[in-house]
Parts: structure tokens; sequence; C-alpha cells
């Protein structure tokens, strides 16, 4: 119980609005000033702008400050954005390269802390405590995931279990076998285990299996209830990324209607992505945060192309802190085909309505002859097939129609033998672009 008590922190997590608003003032300055003094390519975009570390004197004054986006990122790749000596790092992590190339992070031993105990909240919010086996799945290596649910997992005293990713069967084995409670890795590895789970006859009320922390990627609801059943259990959402930390910056409690950000940590904003306007809560747009503790890469105002909403409301578990929605995509996965904005989200939510399970599909867009092609695989699933919805012809037709009128443009259904796409052991691989490779 000690472990549990200290890692559901009461005093941040359950804070008024005046003292959180308070505390992260207090914190803005200080790191305005470490960001202006450390690092001269920040400091030359504040002077660009006119300002001083004096002009920031509480975070009312935060939209004064320049944003700081991924391209920043890579043009400062890899030291630019130190804001301490490299003897005094501890840790490089990196993202995982989903779109484009990848970014490198740096942590002093107060920085990784900082993170671990941001996971360790996580983890107890799941329920988890010092009695817990946490079966850690993420993969382990430069990808932020299997580091910081591992590094979490300590702080609250589990058992872990640092499997990494991959080995399904071996994975299932030692869950089995060592009691393993807490599962820990993206949701489209879960689903897969799940799905595994099944296809070796064994039951998920037989294993000890009672939370998982599913992150890394976008999910749906329908997704989160089909992990549910497969492997008996609640699924709590994590977020995060590598340029503030990694998986924690914002995590579920048991409402599961949104994740609690750590705001004695970072502070959020929502902006429209277009005009850089900040935009009031409840409202969609682009997730914007400011790390307020970080030594070794203190990013201020970082751009995360995350879409989603915040909210700020009483919560059943009593934490006081901001809730993000789940992000379902971010501003770069958007596809323009023919002329017409795609999110992948979209298409998943219009086949998990026609399969009523999860489905196993991938998006593979071309161009012939100056024309972009649009073909959707899709794996075929028995629920498929209704009263009104017999033949494969039918499905076809079907889910075409249906993506019609959601996206408004046609694509090719191909439907493909069950198993047939390949499965994930980290990040799902959604998209196959062709059309970047012809340049
Ligand atoms: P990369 O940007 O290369 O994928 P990261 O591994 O740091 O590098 O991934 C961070 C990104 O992963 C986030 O910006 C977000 O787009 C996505 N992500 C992380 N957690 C979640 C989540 N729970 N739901 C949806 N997307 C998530
Ligand atoms: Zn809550």
């Amino acid at each position: 119980m000690e472990t549990q008590k200290r890692y559901r922190d009461e005093k941040h997590e359950c804070m008024s609005r005046e003292e959180m608003k308070a505390l992260q003032s207090e914190k803005l300055v200080k790191q305005v000033r470490h960001v202006w003094d450390n690092v001269p390519y920040y400091r030359r975009k504040m002077e660009v702008r006119g300002l001083k570390p004096t002009d920031i004197q509480s975070i009312d004054d935060l939209h004064k400050l320049p944003f700081l986006s991924k391209a920043d990122l890579r043009d400062a790749y890899p030291y630019g954005l130190l804001g301490k000596p490299l003897d005094e790092c501890v840790r490089i992590q990196s993202t995982s390269g989903t779109t484009g190339k990848r970014v490198v992070a740096f942590y002093t031993q107060n920085d990784v802390d900082m993170w671990e105990e941001c996971v360790a909240r996580a983890i107890v919010a799941a329920g988890g405590t010092d009695k817990d086996v946490c079966q850690v799945a993420y993969g382990y290596g430069l990808f932020t995931g299997g580091a910081g649910l591992h590094g979490g997992s300590h702080k609250v005293g589990c058992l872990t279990l640092p499997m990494s990713s991959g080995n399904t069967e071996r994975q299932i084995q030692f869950m089995q076998d060592l009691g393993a409670t807490i599962l820990c890795c993206t949701p489209s590895y879960a689903a897969y285990i799940g799905e595994t789970i099944k296809e070796m006859g064994i039951s998920p009320d037989t294993l000890s299996l009672k939370a998982g922390i599913f992150g890394a990627e976008p999910w749906t609801e329908e997704m989160r209830r089909e992990i549910e059943k497969s492997l008996g259990i609640k699924a709590f959402d994590i977020y995060g990324l590598t340029e503030l930390s990694g998986p924690g910056v914002a995590f579920e409690c048991e409402e599961q209607t949104g994740m609690h950000i750590n705001e004695d940590h970072f502070i959020a904003e929502i902006i429209n992505p277009d005009t850089g306007e900040v935009l009031p809560d409840g409202t969609k747009g682009e997730l914007v945060f400011t790390s307020l503790d970080k030594e070794a890469f203190p990013l201020l105002r970082y751009r995360t192309r995350d879409i989603c909403v915040l909210t700020r409301g009483k919560c059943s578990c009593g934490r006081t802190l901001v809730k993000m929605a789940k992000p379902m995509g971010r501003s770069d996965d958007m596809l323009i085909i023919r002329g017409v904005n795609v999110f992948p989200s979209q298409i998943e939510s219009v086949l998990v309505k026609m399969a009523k399970t999860m489905p196993n599909y991938q998006i593979v867009v071309d161009r012939v002859n100056n024309t972009d092609t649009f073909d959707i695989l899709v794996e075929v699933d028995d629920s498929m097939f209704s009263d009104t919805v017999k033949t494969y012809e039918d499905i076809q037709k079907t889910i075409a129609n249906e993506l019609k009128s959601v996206l408004g443009i046609r694509a090719k259904i191909r439907l493909v033998e069950p198993k047939s796409i390949p499965r994930s052991e980290g990040k799902a691989v959604r998209v196959i672009d062709k059309r970047k490779l012809h340049g």
C-alpha cells in the first residue's frame, strides 16, 4: 500500500485549479530562464520576437512564447536543443520514426525519475500496486515504450517482467506461468495477443491478468472493448511522446473517459493548427505541450501534431488534472487522395461498424498515370455476413458505399483471407503510401 499511496500523488493530481496555476506559473518562469540561458536555438527564436525571460511572469504569458515543431527538432539534431552539458545526461531515447526521420531526446537522472514517476501514476491509476506482476511487452531499446513502463513498474514496486515485444507464444507462456496481472504494450499488439490466446484454446478466465496499459498509437473504443473481452481485463489508455519523455504524459483512470495530463510537469494547450491561435477547452485542435521540469531536453510550446480535445470537469476518481480525449490520429497521418483529405481512423470506424469486431486492414495508395489509386485490403470476418449481406460481393459493395458516404471518394475494396495482413508487435502500419517512393 505504501507505494500505491506514494504514486497516487494526491497533492499534485488533485489540486485546485488556482493551486495548479500558481505551481505551473512558478515552474514556467524558471523553465523559461533555464532555456534562455542554456538553449541558444530557442533563445534566438525568442529574440526574433523581441521577448526576454522577464516577459514571462505567469502562465497567462505562455501564448507569447514561440512554438517549437518537429522541423525545429530535425534542424537542431542532434544536440541543438540540449539544456544541459552531455556529461550530465544519462540517457538517450528516440522516436519510432512513424512519420519521417527520427528525433533523439536526452535525459538527466532527474528527467528519468520524473518520467518514471509519471508512468508510476499511470500504473497506480490502472489499479497497480506492489503486489502486481507487470508484463512489459512494449519494445525495449531506443523506443520509449519499454523503458518507460519498465521504470514506472519498478517505482510502483511491481514484479517486472521485461519481455519486450514479439515472440507471442512465449509472452503467453510467461503470462500463464508467472501469473502476470498487468499487461503493457501497444493496443495492436494486445489485440494480436488476444487473437493468439483464442487460437491456442486458452480461456481468458484462466489467466491472472486484470488490467492492460496500452498506448503509443491511436485506437478506438471498439478496439478497447474487443481487447478487454479477449484478455478478460480492463484496458487503460496511456499517452506520451519521446520529445516530452515518453509514455506517461497522460494516463487514464478507471472512469475511462479520457486521459489525465500530468499538468504539474506539462502544460497542455490546444491550438488551431493553421493559425496557431489558442483554442478554448472543448474545441478540437492540435495539442501543444510545454515541459516544466525537464532539464536536458526542455521543450517550450512543442507542437505534437496530435489532434484532440481537452476537457476540464470533475472526475469520479478525484483527480483534477485536465483530460485529453484519445487522439484519433495526427495532422500528418492525413492522406490527400485525389485532392480529398482522408484520415485512416475514418476508415477504421466504418470497418468496425461492418465487422462488429476489430478489423484488420491496410490502406494502399499509389499513383498510376497521374491519378491516385486508393485500395483498402480488408480481412474477411464471419461477422461481416448478415441477412442483407450474404456474399463477398455484398460485403465489398457495402464497405465501398459506406466509405464513399463518409470520405467523399471511392476506394477499391479488396477482401483478403483471414490472417493475411501482417500483425504488429509494435505500432501498427495501416498505410502504405507508394506515392512517396516515386517522389
Ligand atoms: P513517433 O512520432 O515516431 O511515433 P513516438 O514513439 O514518440 O514517436 O510516438 C509518439 C506519438 O505516438 C504521439 O505523438 C502520438 O501521435 C502517438 N501516441 C502515443 N500514445 C498514444 C495514444 N494513447 N493514443 C493515440 N496516439 C498515441
Ligand atoms: Zn479520473
